[in-house]
């Protein structure tokens, strides 16, 4: 089978198992722009305690993230661990795009090659945070990399170490540039990830075993 089908199969056999499960978990955009910065380094148990703390002083938006002090964000993004660096980020990331775009909406509509290269040229938008604000915070065909997903396809066999991840710049493409389809396939592979697919595996009651390279040679034999 190609890597093109390969793809195809294993969003099947996850779709039946999980379905549509409706990520990113935000209200708005603008949150989940702040939720892709608070994640960084850390798990989103975390975040959780962090966005709380800004959604109950009404911080949960970039235009007032950027009228806000280090100071008071510091405070309520403690949870989130590296807290200094998120905070100078997210006062970076948000005074910028309002003071020169006024709104993440009209950023989004200079397009995407403009965006990719206006959020990448931020201080503190590694890979994986430019491409979960452009899938999940504006709505373009992206496909996001993270930890989960190099370890979920290195066991089941789609790649053969970490230096091919560019084979992932073809999903888009492969899905179609379906927006949903794409927010879903990473959403339950982070959701596999967490179920079965753990830094220590638990592969006998993973929908995967049919497919998995890891499966069939460190388990069955
Ligand atoms: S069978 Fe095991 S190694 Fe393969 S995807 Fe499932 S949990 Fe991961």
């Amino acid at each position: 089978m190609t890597f093109d089908s390969n793809i195809l199969l294993i969003e099947r056999l996850l779709y039946d198992e999980f379905g549509d499960l409706n990520w990113w978990p935000a209200n708005t955009s603008d949150e989940v722009v702040i939720g892709a910065i608070l994640t960084q380094n850390t798990s989103w148990g975390n975040v959780e305690k962090a966005i709380s703390n800004l959604r109950e002083e009404n911080l949960l938006d970039l235009k007032s993230i950027s009228e806000s002090s280090r100071e008071n964000i510091l405070r309520l993004i403690r949870p989130s661990g590296f807290y200094n660096q998120k905070a100078d980020r997210l006062l970076v990331i948000s005074t910028k795009i309002i003071s020169e775009f006024g709104s993440l909406d009209k950023l989004s509509k200079r397009g995407m090659e403009f965006c990719i290269k206006y959020l990448s040229d931020l201080k503190g938008v590694g890979k994986e945070t430019l491409d979960s604000i452009l899938l999940y915070a504006m709505d373009m065909p992206r496909f996001v990399v993270d930890k989960y997903t190099i370890r979920y396809f290195l066991r089941i066999g789609l790649l053969n170490s970490e230096r091919e991840s560019r084979k992932f710049e073809k999903i888009p493409e492969i899905l179609d540039y379906n927006v949903p389809r794409l927010k879903n396939l990473h959403a339950m592979i982070v959701e596999i990830s967490k179920k079965n697919c753990k830094s220590k595996p638990f592969c006998e009651s993973c929908i995967m075993r049919n497919i998995c390279k890891y499966y069939k040679e460190r388990i069955l034999p």
